[in-house]
């Protein structure tokens, strides 16, 4: 751990919004890294171990793991993240918290090393288009970037842009896991936005608009409440 001042931004929003894709877009320009928990679960899952078979239960099916494994698997790579990049300025968050006891858990960990979060970026899309989004989506397997098959296709099909990997469809893509998981977010993770509404911390942002001009928009909603 350092002292070197760390920016904590949140991009928040329902499974489909677009945070992959525009955290991808914004973070290496306002200097923050970019940490998904999604992300983290999907690098546990392929890792082949007891932990991977732990979190498979409840991944595939669209529920959440558990609060104290997401706390400690989020926790445990910040501060490695941190002891290998002493000059870190920021981390961008995406996909936590997703309930009230993972936004307390955030609060307190960050209160406890005398940080705060700099801004949340709600990315709002009408629950109507989400399905079309998510069930087109496709992902890289090597690099993570997102696709979709008819939204954002890659230039060869199957292959990313970026680097050459395969592309593949989510285990939890399916409608059924859609439905689910869309579900807790309205009765879980949107909730929690008040707590960031009172502190004067929440951007809303229309992610129903093309993929540049999203970017645009957050980039500019951000220039002021980012500083490196
Ligand atoms: P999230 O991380 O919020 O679940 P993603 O960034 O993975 O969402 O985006 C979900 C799907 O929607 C992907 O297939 C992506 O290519 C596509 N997508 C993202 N933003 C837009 C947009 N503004 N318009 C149309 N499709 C989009
Ligand atoms: P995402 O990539 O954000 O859509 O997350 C994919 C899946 O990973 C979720 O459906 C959950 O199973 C798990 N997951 C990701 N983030 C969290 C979190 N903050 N709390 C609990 N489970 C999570």
């Amino acid at each position: 751990m350092t002292d070197q001042p760390v920016n904590y931004v949140i991009i928040v929003g329902p499974q489909g919004a677009g945070k992959g894709t525009q955290a991808a877009a914004v973070a290496p320009q306002l200097g923050l890294e970019h940490v998904a928990t999604g992300d983290l679960f999907r690098a546990i899952l392929k890792s082949d171990s007891e932990l991977g078979d732990e979190v498979r239960q409840y991944y595939d099916q669209g529920a959440l793991v558990p609060d104290d494994l997401t706390i400690r698997v989020l926790f445990a790579h910040i501060e490695q993240l941190q002891r290998g990049r002493p000059d870190l300025t920021g981390v961008l968050l995406d996909g936590f918290p997703r309930n009230a006891a993972q936004a307390e858990a955030l609060d307190s960990a960050l209160a406890e090393r005398g940080e705060a979060i700099s801004a949340v970026v709600l990315v709002d899309v009408p629950r109507d288009e989400l399905m079309k989004r998510l069930t087109g989506r496709l992902i890289c397997a090597d690099c993570g970037a997102t696709y979709h098959r008819e939204f954002n296709p890659p230039a060869s099909e199957g292959a990313c842009d970026q680097c050459g990997g395969e592309l593949f469809q989510r285990s939890d893509d399916t409608p059924e896991a859609v439905e689910k998981r869309l579900g807790i977010y309205y009765e879980q993770t949107e909730p929690i936005l008040d707590h960031y509404r009172e502190q004067g911390i929440l951007i809303e942002v229309d992610g129903n608009r093309e993929i540049n001009t999203v970017t645009k928009a957050i980039l500019e909603s951000l220039k002021q409440r980012v500083s490196n």
